[in-house]
């Protein structure tokens, strides 16, 4: 199963395709998390990304691209994998579609979820998250001991690019750069919309029922 999950920053992207992950087990590439361990390991790509990711601007195409090309070939996307974070640009999901063509492996769904700006900003500023990529929010989902990541025991902390101004830029990147894309895929029949205001459970059951039919 070839799945992108789609929508703008905080819509619950990383907290949903954790779950997809337990249930189908197919990988989560997540772009985000890829480029967070690029700057924490300090290698030149990180260091390259760093400076616009801390200002909530996109990383260059071009990097994404590479990025994705190579992690798609990786043997255990054989069975299927979850896009998070990627595409987020048409430049990009072009791309996607030369990659997948040469791999032969077609996107089934496109999961857009919907969640307003209010709502957004709630969530990105309350989100804790740990380095193994695991998402965690003050209130609505908090992990289990405090500050301790329920899934590898590490700390969770505030992400740099989650303070006010760098989410401001992330909103008005996603409404400029990325939300084009719904077009795009509805074009092609593979986007599905899914409220993600609901509970973080109940937008898991949406996800699992309308996936029945490519598991
Ligand atoms: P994204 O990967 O799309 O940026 P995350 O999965 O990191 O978003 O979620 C953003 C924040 O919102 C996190 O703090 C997360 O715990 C919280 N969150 C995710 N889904 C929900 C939900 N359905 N209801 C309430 N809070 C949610
Ligand atoms: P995310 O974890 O998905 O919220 O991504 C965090 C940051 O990483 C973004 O604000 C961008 O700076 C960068 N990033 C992640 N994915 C992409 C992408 N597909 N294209 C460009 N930049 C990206």
């Amino acid at each position: 199963m070839n799945i992108i999950l789609f929508g703008p920053p905080g819509a619950g992207k990383g907290t949903q395709a954790k779950k997809m992950v337990d249930y189908y087990r197919i990988p989560q590439i997540s772009t985000g998390d890829i480029l967070r361990a690029n700057v924490r390991e300090g290698t030149e790509l990180g260091l390259a990304a760093k400076k616009y990711m801390d200002k909530g601007e996109l990383v260059p195409d071009e990097v994404l691209i590479g990025i994705i090309k190579n992690r798609l070939k990786e043997q255990d996307c054989e069975k299927g994998f979850i896009l998070d974070g990627y595409p987020r640009t048409i430049p990009q999901a072009d791309a996607l579609a030369v990659i997948l063509d040469e791999i032969n492996k077609p996107i089934d769904a496109v999961l857009n979820l919907e969640v307003p700006d209010e709502e957004l900003v709630e969530r990105i500023s309350g989100r804790l998250m740990c380095n193994c990529g695991a998402s965690y929010h003050r209130t609505f989902n908090p992990p289990k001991k405090d500050e301790i990541c329920d899934i590898c025991g590490g700390k969770v902390f505030q992400r740099a690019d989650d303070k006010e101004e760098a989410v401001k830029t992330r909103l008005s990147v996603y409404k400029k750069q990325t939300e084009p894309l719904i077009d795009y895929y509805a074009k092609q029949g593979v986007l599905i919309t899914l409220d993600g205001t609901k509970d973080i459970d109940e937008v898991f059951e949406e996800i699992k029922a309308v996936l029945a039919k490519f598991a």
